[in-house]
């Protein structure tokens, strides 16, 4: 049988060879390290977790992530396996002994009868076989290279520069209102891209003395600022002058507010519609480098915000990742070159089990094509369809940057649970959830 290539043998190339050979596929894992290192890892064992060692919250029942764990296991996923082998105490989170979790993936690949590995930097897209592109997001430079050239420089991206995401039904719109800058927009749906969140003269020089003061992450070694130049982070903006802002993401002008239209607000904040459900807002301009505490206090200054409850929190990190709404179909295959597929944190997921997922879905789907079936995607329903579904379509694409699993990219699910409390809505969406990915194991 015709063999799936994969390069990268990090989380999602190490899951996707996982998957590829439990459907008894014979599979090669192309992996640089140890010969050719990143900034980030340290050793040559697959599935290096490169910083934290925790896949987050375990809660299969409420919380997202915890969700995508009880998808990832129920699909017979090596990471969750291995994970729950090399286990540590974290209370609710899913934390391992890193060392020994990846001396553990790597045992057990090598030990597979169906794979085996060629330690090598892939410098250019394969032209002919099936390939999985796994690399995450420190793909080396020259495969950057030959992706870009393929894809268009536009459509891949070396650094992620996140805005905070809110959940769109936790904003006040007795605060807030729609409005898109000067009116533009005559749709329905154009009505909807802006939310607008006007601040007086003490609310703002509040603002800006709590961006001041907030706390601030360092970059990683080896992650030089100079990557992040035309992408600044707000405080940053706002180091250098106080009315930069004002001038800046933060100005007040071709908006009237809709419930004091006589007053002229002194700024304005302004969300824009993340997904085609409407469900997601991002502030527009604001990516930071403010640990997560800072931001939602800062955040929750912003008239309007002051209950609202964040899908993500912002960022700007070396990442590599590509536009995949517009390049990928929901096969996780270039459209332009269907013979290569993309897993992992490079399709625009983020975090460990983001990616592995990914890497899952991936192996799954390049498995069956070489079997001669088609296996489309999850439900959207899902933990992993809706994560898939988003990066292959439901993002806006002009804007997109990589995303966590969060709710907020599921179908809402108002029929059950409209009503309860926040955690009775979450169980009725797990419920939904399994019941849809069990029928799609089926
Ligand atoms: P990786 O796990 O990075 O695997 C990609 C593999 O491809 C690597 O082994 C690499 O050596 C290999 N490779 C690259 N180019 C080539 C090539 N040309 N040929 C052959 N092999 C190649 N996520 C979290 O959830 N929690 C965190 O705390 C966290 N911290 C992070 C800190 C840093 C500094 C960085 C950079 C990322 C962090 N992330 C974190 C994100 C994390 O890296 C990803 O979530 C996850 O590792 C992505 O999985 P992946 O398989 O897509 O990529």
């Amino acid at each position: 049988t015709q063999a799936v290539h994969i390069i990268g043998g990090g989380l999602a190339g190490s899951e996707a060879a996982w998957q590829v050979a439990q459907a008894g596929v014979p599979v090669v894992i192309h992996e640089m390290r140890p010969k050719v290192a990143t900034f980030a890892h340290r050793g040559g064992n697959f599935a290096e977790m490169v910083c934290s060692n925790s896949f987050r919250s375990d809660d299969d029942e409420r919380n997202a992530v915890g969700l995508l764990h009880w998808e990832m296991r129920a699909a017979g996923g090596l990471i969750m396996e291995m994970a729950a082998a090399h286990r540590l105490p974290a209370g609710g989170a899913l934390a391992v002994d890193r060392e020994a979790f990846s001396a553990a993936v790597t045992a057990r690949l090598l030990a597979h009868p169906l794979i085996s590995t060629c330690c090598e930097e892939v410098t250019e897209l394969p032209s002919s076989g099936s390939w999985i592109i796994a690399t995450g997001p420190l793909t080396s430079g020259a495969l950057a290279e030959s992706i870009r050239a393929a894809t268009g420089a536009e459509a891949l991206a070396f650094f992620d520069a996140i805005a905070p995401i809110v959940y769109a039904d936790t904003v006040d719109m007795s605060v807030a209102w729609m409005q898109s800058r000067y009116d533009k927009g005559e749709t329905a749906e154009e009505q909807t891209a802006y939310m607008n969140c006007p601040m007086d003269r003490a609310q703002y020089e509040a603002f800006i003395d709590a961006l001041l003061a907030a706390e601030k992450t360092e970059f990683h070694e080896g992650e030089t600022a100079s990557y992040f130049d035309g992408c600044l982070p707000i405080e940053v903006m706002a180091e250098r002058g106080r009315e930069t802002l004002r001038f800046g993401p933060m100005k007040p002008v071709g908006l009237t507010n809709a419930h004091a239209p006589g007053v002229k607000p002194y700024a304005v904040v302004q969300l824009r519609r993340d997904n085609k459900l409407g469900t997601l807002y991002n502030i527009v301009g604001f990516q930071t480098k403010m640990k997560y505490g800072a931001q939602t206090t800062v955040f929750k200054m912003i008239p309007g915000l002051q209950d609202a409850r964040f899908a993500r929190l912002g960022g700007i990190h070396r990442n590599t990742f590509l536009n995949s709404p517009t390049l990928l179909d929901n096969r996780m295959r270039l459209k332009s070159r269907p013979n290569l597929r993309f897993a992992g944190q490079i399709t625009g997921v983020e975090g460990y089990v983001e990616s592995a997922a990914m890497g899952l879905l991936a192996g799954r789907m390049a498995a069956a094509e070489l079997l001669g079936r088609d296996l489309p995607p999850p439900p959207p329903e899902t933990a992993m369809g809706a994560l898939i579904h988003h990066i292959t379509g439901g993002a806006e694409a002009k804007t997109f940057q990589p995303m966590n699993v969060n709710f907020g990219l599921f179908p809402p699910n108002d029929a059950k649970g409209g009503r309860r409390g926040r955690k009775d809505r979450y169980k009725a969406y797990t419920d939904r959830a399994k019941e849809a990915f069990l029928g799609w194991l089926g």
